[in-house]
This record gives C-alpha cells, structure tokens and sequence, in this order.
C-alpha cells in the first residue's frame, strides 16, 4: 500500500519567453483518484503533463511520482503512463513493433503476449503488422492508447484521450478508464469535453495562466457546475 502520494508536485515554475506556463504550482494525486484537469486554451494543461512525465524540465520545483524525482532519478518515468494527442508513434513502424520498442524501453522482456493482447484491446490485431504510416487519427490513438497501458505505470496521464475516437471506441476507452480508477492508480485526464468523462472523475482542477485556481471534489451533474467552472475560462 502507497503511504505518500502517487504525484507530489511542489512549485512547479516553467516560463517559455514571457509566458507562464507553469507559475509556483503544486499538485498532490492519490491512487484511486481520476483527475478532470481543464482550462482555457494556453494555460498551461500540457506542459503540466509533461512535466509531470518528466519530458519537460521545470526552471523551479520538484515532481515526484511514487516517491521518486521524475527528473533526478533514472527509471522513476517507468510509473508514468502518457497518452498525449502528439501521438508519439513511429509511422515507419507497425503497431506490434511500435509496442515492441516500447516494450524495450521500459525493459519488459517476453511481452508479445502483452503486445498481442493490448493490440486486441484497441482493435488494432488486423492492422498490427502494417506501416502505421497513412493510419487514421483515431487509429493513431488506439495504438497510442495501447503503448500508454503497455508497460501498466500506476500513475496515467491522458491528455485529450478521446481525440480522433470513434463512438464505440470511445466507449471502450471509457470503460478502460473506469477499470483503471478502480484498480491501484492514479489518472489526470486534460480534456475540453468534460462530459465524456465527468461521472468517472473524483476531482476537478482547473488551471488559470500557469496557476491552479479550481480544485474540488467532483460532485452533482455538470450542467449545474458548468457555469461555476466557465468563469475561468477566460483569457
Ligand atoms: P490547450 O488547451 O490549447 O492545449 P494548454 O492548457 O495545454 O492549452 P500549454 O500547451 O501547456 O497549454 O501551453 C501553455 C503556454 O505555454 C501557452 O501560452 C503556450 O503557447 C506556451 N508554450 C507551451 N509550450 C511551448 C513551447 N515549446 N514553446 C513556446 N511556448 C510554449
């Protein structure tokens, strides 16, 4: 059992230029959490994620994921899951080979039964051996999805999950999501359709240039919320 928090993120300061993307912010996530994370377009969702994957290195502060520093300690981005809408596939490879080098990144020897699985989980087993170049958006993201949940990080980060989906695969990721709140992990997920996933979400955060000015317990519908949570959604 986790004693100290999946995330622990303590003044967190990134600047690009003028611009605050990160300002003093802090953020603690708990196993069991699913974190609705929203906001205005710039103010700052995704460089958030990606310093909390440990892909962007903030000027100040600190992330640690399962008690490790994501950016001091080697391996500690091995707990971090994140399906971002750059979809980070290599488009001369095949999906089972993109799982393949994913696999070999985070050292899992023997997964071609896990690759075989995940592929058929996102419905991707009849495409699996085809250049994933001239795939669809949403077949990106299937195959994003499966490398996301491949190496089973207990703390996932899902930046606009459902970009691309079809309905019903929409559906699977949600039930997806569910299963995995459930189970021993955290989840942030940054999306501008809070709707897709509201009744699944614990918490709201909501951020405002670079800084956190929103942060309750998800509760009551979202048509009620909604113009609570509008008055931030102002540049
Ligand atoms: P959106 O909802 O539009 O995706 P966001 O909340 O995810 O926005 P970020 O992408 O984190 O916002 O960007 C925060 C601010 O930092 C924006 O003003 C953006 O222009 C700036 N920014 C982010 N990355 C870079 C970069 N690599 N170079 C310059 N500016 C950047």
């Amino acid at each position: 059992m986790l004693t100290h928090p999946l995330v622990r993120a303590t003044g967190l300061v990134r600047r690009f230029g003028l611009i605050r993307a990160l300002d003093q912010l802090s953020l603690e996530v708990r196993v069991g959490e699913l974190v609705l994370l929203l906001g205005a377009n710039g103010a700052g969702k995704t460089t958030l994620l990606r310093a909390l994957a440990g892909l962007v290195r903030p000027l100040r502060g600190r992330v640690q994921v399962c008690g490790r520093d994501v950016h001091a300690e080697p391996g500690a981005r091995g707990a971090v899951g994140f399906l971002s809408h750059h979809a980070m596939v290599y488009d001369d490879l095949t999906p089972r080979e993109n799982l393949r080098f994913h696999a070999a990144l985070h050292r899992l020897d023997g997964a071609e039964r896990e690759i075989e699985a995940a592929l058929e989980l996102v419905g991707l087993i009849d495409r699996a051996d085809l250049p994933a170049r001239g795939f669809s958006r949403g077949m990106l993201q299937r195959l994003a999805l499966a490398r996301t949940d491949l190496h089973r990080p207990p703390l996932l980060l899902l930046d606009e999950p459902f970009t691309g989906l079809d309905p019903v695969a929409a559906d699977t990721l949600r039930q997806r999501i569910a299963t995995w709140r459930t189970a021993d992990r955290g989840i942030i997920a940054v999306t501008h359709d809070p709707a897709a996933i509201w009744t699944l979400a614990t918490r709201v955060v909501v951020m405002q240039h670079g800084r956190i000015v929103h942060d309750q317990p998800r509760s009551g519908d979202l048509m009620d919320v909604r113009p609570t949570l509008d008055r931030w959604f102002v540049a």
